[in-house]
């Protein structure tokens, strides 16, 4: 870090900073010669510089976690779950200085971090409680010839690819359950947010996470590193939550060597609010819906679908809610929305909200590119987005609200439907058998009913269509990390 750079900082960034240790987490820490860069959106500066690793180091990291696998897997599950619970204290007792990283080097308000630190914390303890309760089954065959016993056990080493969006819940989401399993990892974060995942990984170690069983590696050569490991017999499963076309060319990877798979990808969220919603509720919602994290979410809502009859009411409220959002660096305490992660995503959003004005739709918020430094864009709002626009389409990925209005509920799933993305939705309604109707014909693997916020550690997080493959979270976000086996004897009944 740059002593210039380093003045942009306040006190306690650069004290979050430097406890962060930057080598590569292979069995021990070790240095190496390249570094990344890693930038502070909010005021495009480099704040630091880490390891940049390699696809040999990828390799080594896969020995470490090979050598380490036998001994994590003979652990009891008390010990385990005893391991994560350390973790989630001592995550909860770091909130402060994670959530200083998190807001440094992506961007989103504070308030946020300290959230998103507090929801990735949930994951641990969860996995705590569940790596005690991964039990098989019994059972007579029905011809009562056999008895059967099955059993679930670690599925071995695995890789674990994250995105810079929730650089510690997106990591610990992989790493509870992996570990609860009693699989080892390498855990590649990604090289836009890797100083939260390497604090974590160093708070892994003191929680008493043996050396080799978490191994991360910073690289800037993603693909690289990830075909290289991947293609190495020893590795078990690669779990990835990421962009759809990265999802794609992995799986693709995976194929050759029949590698499990779990994939947590794009979304394209639809929102519905029909013409019995409560409007004040559906606005709220909305907001958070769209806001969170400024957009840069996979279950961010994506389009807007407005009945007729309330278009009006919900349009002028929802507007006037979203031009009171003050942008500025996630550290000042009036800041609502962070900057983008970058700037490419800000040409990328500036140019889906041009195509939708060129073609007729009305900005009632925002909609323009503020002077730097920083990545920022404002929060938008465009009303009367026509069909075919590029931002109904595609992942937006920013804090910007298109809504569409329509005049009957079947015409709002057909339209919610047309996408090849299924992860989130959101339905707005006062009827409680509507709601279910309508929840049950969206093709999505998660639907909030009345409330824009529904991830949880307790819930099956995941999508459908070309969104991924598994579940995190929940009783069965553990289940991709195991094998299941049967062992048959004759019936002695
Ligand atoms: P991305 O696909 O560009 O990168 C994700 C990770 O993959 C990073 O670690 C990156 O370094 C790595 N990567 C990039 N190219 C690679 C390659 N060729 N081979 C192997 N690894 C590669 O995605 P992003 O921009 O970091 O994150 C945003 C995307 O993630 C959005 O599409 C969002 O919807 C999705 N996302 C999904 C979920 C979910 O649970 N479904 C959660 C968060 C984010």
């Amino acid at each position: 870090m740059t002593a210039t750079n380093r003045m942009a900082l306040g006190a306690e960034q650069s004290d979050a900073l430097a406890n962060v240790q930057t080598g590569l987490l292979i069995g021990g820490w070790r240095t190496v010669l390249e570094k990344l860069p890693v930038e502070n959106p909010a005021t495009g500066k480099v704040i630091a510089e880490v390891a940049d690793g390699t696809a040999d180091d990828g390799v080594e990291a896969l020995d470490a976690a090979v050598r380490a696998q036998r001994g994590w897997a003979a652990t009891t599950a008390r010990y385990r779950a005893d391991v994560l619970h350390h973790l989630y204290a001592a995550v909860i007792e770091s909130r402060e200085e994670l959530a200083l990283l998190i807001t440094t080097e992506m961007g989103k308000p504070l308030a946020e971090a300290r959230g998103e630190v507090d929801y990735a914390a949930d994951y641990v303890r969860w996995y705590a409680e569940e790596a005690v309760r991964l039990d098989g089954r019994s059972l007579t065959t029905p011809n009562g010839r056999s008895e059967v016993v099955t059993y679930r056990g670690p599925v071995g080493p695995c890789l674990l690819i994250t995105p810079w969006n929730f650089p510690l819940a997106m990591g610990l989401r992989k790493v509870a359950p992996a570990l609860a399993a009693g699989c080892t990892v390498v855990w590649k974060p990604a090289d836009l947010t890797p100083l939260t995942a390497l604090r974590a990984a160093s708070l892994m170690l003191e929680a008493g996470v043996p050396e080799g069983v978490v191994n991360v590696v910073t690289t800037t050569d993603a693909a690289s590193f990830s075909a290289t490991v991947m293609a190495d017999p020893r590795l078990r499963k690669v779990s990835f939550t990421g962009s759809t076309p990265v999802g794609r060319r992995l799986l693709a990877q995976a194929s050759e060597g029949v590698l499990k798979s779990s994939m947590e990808l794009g979304g394209n969220a639809p929102l519905l609010v029909l013409e019995d919603a409560d409007v004040d509720r559906a606005v709220e919602g909305a907001f958070v819906a769209k806001l969170r994290n400024g957009g840069q979410s996979c279950v961010a809502a994506n389009r807007m679908y407005v009945h007729e009859k309330v278009a009006d009411a919900f349009v002028e409220a929802f507007a006037a809610r979203v031009a009171r959002v003050a942008f500025g660096n996630g550290m000042d305490a009036a800041t609502d929305l962070g900057p983008l992660i970058d700037g490419r995503a800000v040409d990328k959003v500036a140019g889906l909200v041009t195509d939708a004005v060129a073609r007729g739709a009305k900005v009632l918020a925002g909609g323009v590119v503020p002077d730097g430094p920083g990545y920022f864009y404002p929060a938008t709002v465009l009303d009367h987005v026509a069909p075919g626009s590029r931002l109904l389409g595609e992942e937006i990925f920013g804090p910007v609200a298109p809504i569409v209005r329509f005049q009957d509920e079947g015409e709002a799933i057909l339209h919610a439907n047309a996408t090849p993305f299924g992860l989130a939705a959101y339905l707005f309604t006062e009827n409680g058998d509507r709601a279910r109707r309508v929840a049950a014909a969206l093709d999505a693997g998660m639907v909030g009913v009345n409330q824009g916020a529904i991830s949880d550690a307790s819930v099956p997080f995941g999508g459908v269509k070309q969104s991924g493959l598994g579940r995190e979270g929940g009783a069965e976000g553990i289940e991709d990390y195991t094998e299941l086996k049967f062992v048959s004897t004759p019936s002695v009944r």
